[in-house]
């Protein structure tokens, strides 16, 4: 069944550079509720499970070291059409391809240092919701 929830994290190199505001605010400016959120950094273990469908490619220790490298914010969002909605608001997975005004436009450095996750289905906007938050911390 199709939600209009989508999971999102702010990752290291946004909150790092000072970005984690203007990015919410500009989430939030898109229409996204924010429903739930967290400031947390990521153990590797954590890391590694919420990006094992990569394990095999050739960037996952980079990924996983890059993920853990500082804290990031966590969050649950809620619109209508929210997974390809938000997928539109963040842009390429590689900034340098990412449409003028994207978040990953604007505050990404690089493929890997890209400042935004999204979930790329609803079925997985569900799972990752899940593994950060109890249905106590939605609001
Ligand atoms: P995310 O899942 O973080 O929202 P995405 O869905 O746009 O990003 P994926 O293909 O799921 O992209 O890749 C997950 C993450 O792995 C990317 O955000 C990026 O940081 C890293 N990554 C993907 N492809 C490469 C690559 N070719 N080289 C280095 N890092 C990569
Ligand atoms: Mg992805």
């Amino acid at each position: 069944m199709a939600t209009n929830r989508t999971f999102t994290m702010i990752k290291p190199d946004a909150v790092q550079n000072g970005h984690a505001g203007k990015i919410l605010d500009q989430m939030t400016e898109a229409g996204f509720k924010v429903i739930a959120l967290k400031y947390m950094q990521l153990e590797e273990t954590t890391a590694g499970n919420f990006y094992g469908v990569h394990r095999e490619r050739p960037f996952f220790n980079d990924l996983v070291t890059f993920m853990t490298s500082g804290p990031i914010y966590a969050a649950i969002l809620e619109k209508e059409n929210a997974v390809a909605d938000f997928r539109t608001l963040i842009g390429a997975t590689n900034p340098a391809e990412a449409a003028e005004g994207t978040i990953r436009q604007r505050f990404a450095k690089s493929i890997d240092a890209n400042a935004v996750h999204g979930s790329d289905s609803d079925e997985n906007a569900d799972i990752e919701g899940n593994f950060f938050f109890s249905q106590f911390e939605r609001f």
